[in-house]
């Protein structure tokens, strides 16, 4: 009996594009998504190197190129506003910090979600217990009633209630980074000029701004170094108060940032974890994303990996349908036998490009959030060299890891009208 359903939890970046790549497959999917509806906007993420071309195969990168972001570059700036340092979109062939094909997430995430209309998108519930029996999954909701799918991938990010249910506790895996960031829409009022403008704060802190997608709209953030902090995520006004305490004092236009961050509706919070996992597959239940193996916003390559897993996974899962002896197969899944063939392909294929993308760029935290007076004037000393000799030869390697990565080639996976590269 060839297996046909897919249960995905979360419809961010890896959700939407698995979704669609196993719909073009034939298999029935349903994303359960715990948000009540689909979040538009967001943190602006990179689509870099192998995840180009994946969006390209399937028929999506011209879309993705329309809402993408129009910047010119990353500039850091001193407490006066005077520029210390720049790094134009063409940096490192446009694979540099702000990358040629920057787009909101949520704008990302509906470019991948409307790819194509035969899935199956529930909002507003999410799963509370899995029970794999080896032949299928059965699987309970907070909502809905429980359902039995062939397979469960947990694509529901950082805190993966998946992961959490099959794999173990959130902290047996995660690396916490010791930094916390917030981001949100804020209204026009600092001329950014085209450019993501940086701004370091002594004490380990962090402002940025950039142009949005609506003329007159730009997209802030605020980052802070920080132990743990323990917080109510569903308690926006509390997660407010704590960036306002650590963003109380700080020149250049950060305070216009934080009164913005009090009226944005569209706030988000969180820490910044690495996932780390010896296994990203249990019987029937697989990890991708961030859930599998987050590798923080410092990288600028979670996007990517979840681009490229996504249509790994979905390849590998076709690939082994189609070479089993089947009976009515006609796509699909495959039997158990040959979904585990798959899964530990899926999982020999990334391992590599996680484990690169998960070494932090040089200098890590303390080079994106330095602490003393003296390492940030240290630190835009440095930026003002990076795309000059030596330095942009070391540079180079970060840069790289988009595209060191061989791409499989599955067949035809276009999802969309449009050229399939
Ligand atoms: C501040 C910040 C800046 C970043 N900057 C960049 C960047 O410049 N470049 C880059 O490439 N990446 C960046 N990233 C990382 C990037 O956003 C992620 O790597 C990427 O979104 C991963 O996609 P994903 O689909 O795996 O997870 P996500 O995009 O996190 O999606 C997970 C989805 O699962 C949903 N979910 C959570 N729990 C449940 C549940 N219980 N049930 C159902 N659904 C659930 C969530 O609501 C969400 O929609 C940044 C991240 C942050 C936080």
């Amino acid at each position: 009996m060839t297996s046909r359903t897919a249960l995905i939890s979360g419809a961010g970046i890896a959700g939407p594009a698995l979704a669609a790549l196993l719909t073009a497959r034939g298999v029935a999917v349903t994303v359960v998504e715990q948000a009540a509806v689909p979040r538009s906007g967001g943190q602006a993420v990179d689509l870099r190197g192998a995840a180009r071309t994946v969006a390209q195969r399937m028929g999506l990168l011209d879309a993705i190129r329309a809402v993408s972001l129009d910047q010119r570059g990353i500039a850091w700036v001193r407490g006066d506003g005077s520029i210390a340092a720049r790094m134009g979109v063409d940096a490192f062939g446009g694979e540099g910090i702000v990358s040629e094909i920057e787009v909101l997430r949520g704008d990302l995430a509906a470019v991948l979600a409307d790819a194509t209309a035969d899935v199956e998108y529930v909002y507003g519930d999410s799963i509370v217990a899995l029970d794999d029996d080896g032949s299928g999954v059965d699987v309970a909701f907070e909502h809905a009633p429980g359902r039995r799918f062939d397979l469960v991938v947990g694509a529901d990010g950082l805190h993966s209630v998946v992961r959490s249910l099959a794999f173990g506790p959130e902290e047996d895996f995660t690396r916490d980074l010791g930094l916390y960031s917030c981001w949100f829409t804020a209204p026009a009022g600092i001329d950014v000029d085209g450019w993501m403008l940086m701004h370091n704060l002594p004490g380990g802190r962090v402002a940025t701004v950039r142009p949005g997608r609506v003329p007159g709209e730009l997209k802030a953030g605020l980052s802070f170094r920080s132990g743990r902090i323990a917080y109510d995520r569903a308690d926006v006004a509390a997660q407010k108060a704590i960036v306002a305490d650590h963003f109380a004092d700080g020149g250049w236009e950060v305070q216009r940032l934080v009164a913005a961050m009090h009226d944005a509706s569209d706030f988000g919070f969180d820490s910044t974890a690495q996932v780390h996992l010896p296994s990203w597959s249990h019987g029937r239940i697989v990890l991708l994303g961030d859930a599998a193996w987050s590798p923080t916003q410092l990288t600028g390559l979670g996007t990517t990996l979840a681009m490229v897993g996504a249509y790994v996974l979905a390849g590998e899962l076709a690939h082994a349908a189609d070479a089993a002896p089947n009976d009515d197969s006609s796509g699909g899944l495959g039997r158990d036998a040959e979904i585990r063939a798959a899964l530990r392909r899926y999982e020999e294929r990334m391992r590599p490009f996680v484990a690169s993308a998960q070494k932090l760029p040089p200098g890590g935290v303390d080079a994106f959030v330095p602490t003393r007076a003296l390492e940030i004037r240290m630190r835009l000393a440095v930026m003002g060299l990076m795309t000059r000799w030596p330095l942009n030869r070391i540079m180079a390697g970060q840069f790289d890891k988009a595209m060191d990565f061989d791409l499989p080639d599955y067949g035809a996976v276009g999802v969309h009208a449009g050229p399939v590269g």
